[in-house]
């Protein structure tokens, strides 16, 4: 579904992403693990369409889109969630959630994904007609997960989910993504913790300062040496 190859990405001097490879087949979940400044949200942002690659390619659906304008690619269903939630201050969770909905070509079927959004996060239903500012940590990236259902993801990336939420939130966000993943929406994610990342990862891979360091499934990566060592503190 997704094919990234021998991707760089520089700021300036600065080298984030350098020949990176991988790839996300339709149906899994994919985590990508890196301790800061690994360069993880660099590649989400460039399969986004947010920052520009020096080299490489990237394929969504058979299709070269490494110059394809953001735009584009989220009408293409390749939806980002972004890091630290984004959700609109300002605005209500209801109107947030509108928002999603608002690059589908069809108007059809909005109110029914509104109300599986609903079914699924009960508490955007209660709070629906509350600023978005007002919601905790956990509650705005409960929203920023509805509203990017809202646009129907054939593909969702999701940047550090796990981000200053407390344990009983990061448990409940996890086995949300997995049921996400069950009913049809492939995914990648990114995290610092790998711990929970890999526990629900079909397959995962190791960034280490902008390079792919290790690769194998979520089961395989979790038990072995190396991630043991540098992630999991074994
Ligand atoms: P974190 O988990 O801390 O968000 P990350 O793995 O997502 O880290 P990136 O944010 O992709 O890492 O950053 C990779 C490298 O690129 C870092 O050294 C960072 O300082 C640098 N970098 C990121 N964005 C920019 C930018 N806009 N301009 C210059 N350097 C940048």
């Amino acid at each position: 579904m997704l094919k990234v190859t021998n991707l760089s990405v520089q700021y300036g001097m600065i080298q984030a992403v350098k020949d990176v490879s991988f790839e996300v087949n339709e149906g899994e979940i994919v985590s990508l693990i890196g301790a800061n400044g690994a360069g993880k949200s660099t590649i989400l942002r460039t399969i986004s369409g947010l920052v520009r690659s020096t080299s490489g390619a990237i394929e969504y659906l058979d299709k070269d889109i490494t110059k394809t304008p953001s735009r584009k690619i989220v009408e293409q269903r390749l939806i980002q969630v972004p890091e630290g939630r984004h959700v609109f201050k300002g605005l209500t969770v209801q109107e947030n959630l509108d928002l999603g909905s608002f690059t589908r070509k069809g108007k059809e079927g909005i109110k029914e994904d509104l109300e599986q959004v609903f079914e699924r996060f009960p508490i955007l239903a209660e709070r629906k007609n509350q600023d978005a500012s007002t919601l905790s940590g956990g509650e705005q990236q409960m929203l920023a997960m509805g509203r990017a259902l809202m646009s129907k993801p054939k593909l969702l990336l999701l940047d550090e989910p796990s981000m200053g939420l407390a344990p009983i939130f990061i448990k409940e966000i996890f086995r949300i993504i997995q049921d996400i993943q069950k009913q049809g929406t492939t995914i990648l994610l990114i995290e610092q913790n790998a711990k929970v990342a890999l526990e629900i990862a079909t397959r995962g891979y190791v960034l280490e300062t902008g390079k792919i360091v290790l690769s194998d499934t979520g089961k395989n990566l979790l038990k072995s040496d190396e991630v043991q060592k540098a992630y999991l503190g074994g």
